[in-house]
């Protein structure tokens, strides 16, 4: 078969086709993460399956490099490459909500804002995460936590079917009923298996649910991270509450002598009857000292885009993960030696509860095997000029150094660095030689390996 050259691809595209050169290029070739900076040598800007197709056929007939990119939020910045072929979804973003079966189709470049914003006149949603520009796509298909993971678990136990285009340039259909063996591997394996033009999921009655922000005096923080293990693991399923580590923004409800401090706090939301919210914040506000705090009602949206601010496109990245079943005295220890030094106000630490619903579903249920973990941590280095890069890595590499003996020896994959690849057999654990064996089916050659890589020898 004669390799289709890049005259062809451009015919054969409805999007756009944009290579060196072209003057689109440099502002096509930006991912999220700052710190990455790569040329290669064609990306393009889907439009529909028949552009991946098309697209994907380009990049194996010529031996090319590949890359997937939906929302653009990979961290080791798995949507580009040098040299290779860039299938960029972000201009697929069709919705469409079906209100009486409760379900949500979205376009594989959609971002979690695009999915919330269709479905909240609704009065539903699904589990999503917790900042609105990250992508459908490369969050689903590593797992998926956010707001509502205790109560209705993770994105992929939500999701009921994929497209999905496969190495061999096939467009399939995923779910419990066609090629059960992909969707499950679709669920939680992340970009291995091939390039998903749509995702549809189950919705849930949330509308308007209750937040709450505390910010407590880092002298208590011993006594907020002991109420935190205590209290997630019983409260009820509607409350989704995060730990973290944050310096306090300039945001009108801290005081203004406050701001740029260091705090702990904790990151409610209560997605039960709105009338009970008030009440159910009670417990986390009497967890220490509060130095600042606001509770209030709002839309699910207006929460998911809330803290977008503090991440814009453009800085620089670096993160470490951990599963944890527990937080121990130890992990606490760590926590508070190494929480405290957060260097800028864009970095954080999230403690996520994976309790609850996530735990229900068997470990080989589907791909993602960490059903027994309660915690799943992100230490996110998050800042904005490359020279602080040294001192930024650093405070990441060393709090995870802490806190990795207190911790599961494998990771989620989504919230992974470039260097973890070591780590992806033990996120898998179990699931892992099955994923082998199903990545050997659908994609023999690894044309899907910019990614956490499961190989497929
Ligand atoms: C600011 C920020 C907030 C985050 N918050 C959360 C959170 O609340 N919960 C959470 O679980 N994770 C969160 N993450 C991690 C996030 O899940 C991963 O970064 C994820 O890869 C982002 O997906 P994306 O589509 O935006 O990224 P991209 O860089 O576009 O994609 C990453 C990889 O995913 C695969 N991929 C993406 N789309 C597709 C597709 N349609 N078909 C096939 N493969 C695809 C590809 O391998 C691709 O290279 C966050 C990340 C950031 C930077």
């Amino acid at each position: 078969m004669a390799k289709p050259t890049m005259e062809e691809l451009r015919g054969a595209v409805r999007g756009q086709v944009i290579a060196r050169g072209d003057s689109e290029y440099d502002a096509a070739r930006k991912v999220y993460n700052g710190m990455i900076d790569k040329h290669p040598a064609v990306i393009v800007r889907a439009a529909d399956a028949a552009d991946v197709m098309a697209a994907l056929a380009y990049s194996s007939q010529n031996g090319r490099i590949l890359s997937v990119r939906g929302g653009s939020h990979s961290v080791p910045g798995f949507g580009t490459n040098d040299d290779g072929v860039v299938i960029d979804l972000g201009r697929m973003k069709g919705v469409r909500v079906d209100p009486r079966a409760k379900t949500v189709r979205a376009d594989g470049g959609c971002t979690w804002g695009d999915v919330f914003h269709a479905t909240y006149p609704f009065g539903l949603t699904t589990a999503g995460g917790i900042i609105s520009t990250t992508g459908i796509g490369g969050l689903t298909l590593g797992g998926g936590i956010g707001h509502l993971s205790r109560g209705h678990g993770l994105s992929i136990d939500n999701l009921i079917s994929a497209d999905v285009v496969t190495a061999d340039g096939r467009l399939l259909t995923a779910s419990e009923k066609e090629n059960p063996d992909l969707f499950w591997a679709l669920r939680g394996g992340g970009g291995n298996f091939g390039v998903v033009t749509s995702f549809e999921y189950r919705l849930h009655p949330v509308k308007d649910v209750y937040v709450g922000l505390v910010f407590f005096e880092l002298s208590a923080a011993r006594q907020v991270l002991e109420f935190y293990r205590r209290y997630i693991a019983t409260a009820p399923e509607e409350m989704g509450a995060f730990f973290a580590w944050q310096i306090a923004p300039p945001l009108p409800f801290i005081p203004e002598k406050r701001q740029g401090e260091p705090f702990c706090l904790i990151v409610a939301c209560w997605s039960g009857p709105l009338e009970k919210g008030e009440a159910a914040m009670q417990p986390i506000l009497k967890a220490g000292p509060v130095a600042a705090r606001h509770l209030t009602p709002m839309p699910f949206p207006a929460l998911n885009s809330a803290f977008d601010g503090l991440v814009p496109s453009g800085l620089q990245h670096y993160w470490k993960t951990a599963f944890a079943t527990d937080i121990t005295d130890g992990a606490i220890a760590a926590h508070i030696s190494h929480g405290p030094k957060v260097p800028v106000v864009n970095s954080t630490v999230h403690i996520y509860p994976i309790n609850g619903a996530c735990n229900r579903v068997r470990a080989d249920a589907t791909a993602f095997a960490y059903r027994d973990a309660r915690f799943a941590t992100v230490i996110a280095g998050m800042w904005p000029d490359p020279k602080d890069n040294e001192k930024n890595t650093r405070w990441v590499k060393d709090y995870y150094a802490a806190l990795e003996p207190h911790s599961s020896p494998g990771g989620y994959v989504n919230f992974m660095g470039e260097d973890d690849q070591s780590r992806v057999r033990d996120s898998y654990k179990g699931n892992y030689d099955r994923l082998v064996s199903i990545k050997r089916k659908y994609d023999p050659e690894n044309l899907f390996h910019i990614n956490q890589n499961i190989k497929p020898t």
